[in-house]
């Protein structure tokens, strides 16, 4: 019984404590001390006075004394409520770091900031490593070292597509615009999809920059003709924005058994964009150019779009020596 006492008059305590760490006022609580002796005798002090047993037991029933408190309290009912999971958690928060050892001092010296610093470069080249080109996983869902066998056309595949309306793409085209060009070719280009001019003729490559992509292949000793040509959507995205990943995605495809019908020995990719989704790769074209991806035994050389080209002639340069390493790899390739 007496233990009792203890708990409910340490209960009443704390709830008063609590009730004034809320700002309730008039509270007029002057609790009792309480003291158990070995033979469980309570004793009882208020204020160096001491209260009988009886005093105490009227004094227990904690909830009328708590009524009444807060009923001269207007809202410290909604306040007590409120806090008391906030109160809770952070009591129970307390109490877990309290049992918490303590943890040993920091040594910053030179030697650990520099073993810190290795763990960052070591997990940055890893990252760097993540972002290459996984070619092997991404062609035609298979992993294999060169091109599948392919027993179709490109007839085949043209019919296949029909007055395709598998993406949105469809809804603004004027002519579906389909690969061209010399099916047996050792070379091929691939850009990201018609813009206005091309659009209006149905074939790749045909506007201001389409001219830029013929003297470039010139360039080289070839003709146009000579060449193999497509893009990755075959439809003009409304005012020549970049295709979605989605539509890229359907359209991919078709172009990727094109591939495998030609089998060229290189590849050359015209832009970002271009080269991003047919590489499936997010490094850019500025780290991507100038050298050679192996593509299931094919060589992609990522290089700036013709167009990028009308905006920065200075790029030209770059794109020249791109395509010298290209005509050098045909040719080695032909012996
Ligand atoms: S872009 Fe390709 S997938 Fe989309 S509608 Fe045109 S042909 Fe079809």
């Amino acid at each position: 019984m007496s233990k009792e006492f203890s708990e409910l008059i340490k209960d009443v305590k704390e709830q008063v404590k609590y009730l004034e760490e809320l700002g309730v006022e008039n509270l007029n609580a002057n609790l009792p001390e309480i003291s158990i002796s070995q033979k469980s005798e309570i004793r009882v002090t208020k204020s160096q006075n001491e209260i009988s047993q009886d005093r105490l037991e009227k004094f227990v029933p904690t909830k009328d004394i708590l009524k009444d408190v807060i009923s001269k309290n207007k809202g410290a009912e909604e306040k007590i409520e409120s806090e008391r999971p906030k109160r809770r958690s952070r009591l129970l928060d307390s109490a877990r770091l309290s049992r918490l050892p303590s943890l040993p001092k920091r040594n910053l010296s030179n030697r650990n900031l520099q073993q810190k610093q290795d763990k960052i470069n070591e997990q940055r080249g890893e990252k760097d490593k993540m972002a290459e080109p996984k070619l092997n996983d991404t062609l035609f869902g298979d992993i294999s070292e060169t091109l599948p066998e392919s027993s179709e056309t490109i007839e085949e595949i043209r019919a296949e597509i029909g007055d395709c309306t598998r993406c949105p793409l469809h809804e603004g085209r004027t002519n579906i615009v389909h690969s061209t060009g010399n099916r047996q070719s050792d070379l091929m280009f691939v850009g990201e999809a018609p813009g206005a001019d091309e659009d209006a003729k149905g074939e790749p490559f045909v506007g201001r920059a389409g001219k830029l992509l013929n003297k470039i292949i010139e360039a080289i000793g070839m003709k146009r003709e000579d060449v193999f040509i497509g893009n990755i959507n075959r439809c003009r995205p409304p005012g020549n924005r970049q295709p979605t990943p989605e539509e890229s995605e359907t359209c991919k495809p078709y172009l990727l058994r094109e591939i495998s019908i030609v089998k060229p020995k290189v590849i050359v990719v015209l832009g970002n964009t271009a080269m991003k989704n047919l590489l499936d790769t997010k490094v850019g074209i500025t780290k991507m150019r100038g050298k050679f991806v192996d593509y299931y035994g094919v060589k992609v050389m990522p290089t700036f779009h013709p167009a990028y080209l009308l905006r920065d002639p200075r790029k030209k340069r770059e794109v020249w020596e791109d395509m010298k390493m290209v005509r050098d790899e045909i040719e080695k390739s032909a012996e």
